[in-house]
């Protein structure tokens, strides 16, 4: 079994269970009982079942939307806070095993600013996790200028996690199965990442760091179509829209446990940007660390993907 670092593993904090229950609207309440009994457990059960997986180490984050559905701004502030200081104790108890990304009152940019710059200098998180847009606004938003400036400044990558669309789309409309995870997600997160690509965010931030999870949201399979229709609409970008994608994202295998989107995301975006998740407990940690672990891959690349490529991205043999 080889040893992993696993990036999108979800934690509760006091309080955030109400921000949370919004997104487990469709699953049976047997389920999302123990959906909740694990995401605040940081003891038996998670370390259980990360034993199981090979996973030495869970980068936690909060399960979303967290306080990016909050309407008061102040409260956000206050709650995100609050939920980055208790994920840090957590972290104090075992650091062997758990390490942090920053939650974020996304609504405040120079408050998330500050914030960010608190939780990897003091709290020494690895980055942020940003539940996709906040009320309706999306990362490459003017306002949030501030923040990307401190963002890059703190080379601190920036985790997009999915998260419902403000409003579903028609398409999908009458089709239960098709909500959230299996499709609606990927093409909001998807979408959300080409809006930093296609609006210009990355000349403007060069050094700017981004995480997706599942592959790339299906980004990696369309490299050379984003191209040549951003030729053709002419679209005005100093590279072309696949440079950035392999050039500013990183992405992890979070909930795709098969080969294929595996093998293109590793030919589209090279063997070093390509890392390990779980998304412990929405998905079962043992079953991707099975895996990877068995993947058709050399074992060069089997270690890199699981742990090397991570500890060298978030720096987590020095700082978090
Ligand atoms: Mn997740």
């Amino acid at each position: 079994m080889v040893q992993k670092i696993a990036l999108e593993e979800h934690f509760l904090a006091p309080g955030y269970e109400g921000y949370w229950r919004s997104t487990v609207g469709n699953v049976a309440p047997e389920l999302a009982s123990d959906l909740l009994a694990r995401l605040t457990d940081f003891g038996e059960m998670r370390l259980k079942s990360m034993d199981e997986a090979g996973i030495a180490r869970s980068v936690l984050a909060i399960a979303g939307p967290g306080v990016q559905s909050e309407r008061d701004v102040a409260t956000a502030t206050r709650a995100a806070r609050a939920a980055n200081d208790y994920l840090a104790g957590e972290v104090q108890k075992r650091p062997d095993r758990y390490s942090g990304f920053a939650h974020l009152a996304m609504q405040d940019a120079r408050g998330a600013a500050d914030e960010l710059e608190r939780c990897i200098r003091e709290l020494k998180f690895c980055g942020a996790m940003v539940n996709g847009h906040t009320n309706g606004q999306y990362l490459d938003h003017p306002s949030l200028y501030a923040f990307w400036e401190r963002a890059e400044a703190l080379s601190a990558p920036i985790y997009i996690h999915p998260t419902d669309p403000v409003a579903p789309s028609p398409a999908l409309e009458g089709v239960a199965g098709l909500r959230r995870a299996t499709w609606e997600w990927g093409f909001e997160t998807g979408s959300h990442a080409l809006r930093l690509v296609f609006s210009g965010h990355f000349d403007r931030f060069p050094g700017a760091k981004v995480m997706l999870g599942h592959l790339g949201e299906t980004l990696p399979f369309l490299l050379w179509r984003f191209d040549s229709r951003a030729k053709l609409y002419g679209i005005k970008l100093a590279k072309a829209p696949s440079d950035y994608i392999k050039q500013n994202i990183m992405v992890t295998t979070s909930g795709m446990c098969s080969a294929e989107p595996l093998n293109c995301a590793l030919a589209a975006l090279g063997s070093e940007r390509v890392m390990f998740a779980a998304d412990y407990p929405f998905e079962s940690a043992p079953e991707a660390g099975e895996f990877l672990d068995h993947a058709p891959l050399t074992e060069s690349l089997r270690t890199n993907i699981a742990f090397n490529n991570a500890a060298r991205y978030l720096g987590l043999n020095a700082s978090c």
